[in-house]
C-alpha cells in the first residue's frame, strides 16, 4: 500500500501523489520531475501516473527517501554536485536487490518491527 506518511530521522513527512510534481530552482526555473523531497515542507511528492508502474514508483519513493536521509545527516553538504548521482546509484541498486531477493524483504520486515 502506498504510504501516506513516512518518518525519516524522527521527522514525519507527508507522502502524496501529484499529477505533475514541480521542482523550483533558486533562479526560478521550474522542472517537471518524477518526484521530489522537500525538507522545508516536510513533503515527498511522487508523480501520480507512476502508480501504473509499481516498481518504478517504489524506486522513485526510495530515491526521495534517500534525499531525506541526506538532508537530515548533511552528508551531501560538502558534495552537493554528487547528491543526485549517489542517491540514484543507491536507490536503483536497492530497488534491484529488493526485487531480486523477496526473502530479504520479508527478513527486513520481520527484523525491523518497532
Ligand atoms: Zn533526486
Amino acid at each position: 500500500m502506498f504510504p501516506k506518511s513516512l518518518r525519516i530521522y524522527g521527522h514525519d513527512y507527508k507522502v502524496q501523489r501529484q499529477k505533475y510534481p514541480k521542482l523550483y530552482a533558486p533562479n526560478g526555473d521550474v522542472t517537471h520531475v518524477l518526484g521530489f523531497f522537500s525538507g522545508n515542507e516536510q513533503l515527498i511528492a511522487i508523480r501520480s501516473d507512476l502508480n501504473k508502474r509499481p516498481a518504478q514508483e517504489a524506486n522513485i519513493l526510495l530515491h526521495e527517501v534517500m534525499h531525506g536521509i541526506g538532508y537530515h545527516t548533511n552528508i551531501f553538504v560538502d558534495i552537493p554536485d554528487k547528491e543526485e548521482r549517489i542517491v540514484d546509484t543507491f536507490s536503483n541498486g536497492l530497488t534491484m536487490v529488493l526485487r531480486d531477493n523477496p526473502e530479504l524483504v520479508d527478513y527486513l520486515k520481520d527484523s525491523c518491527k518497532a
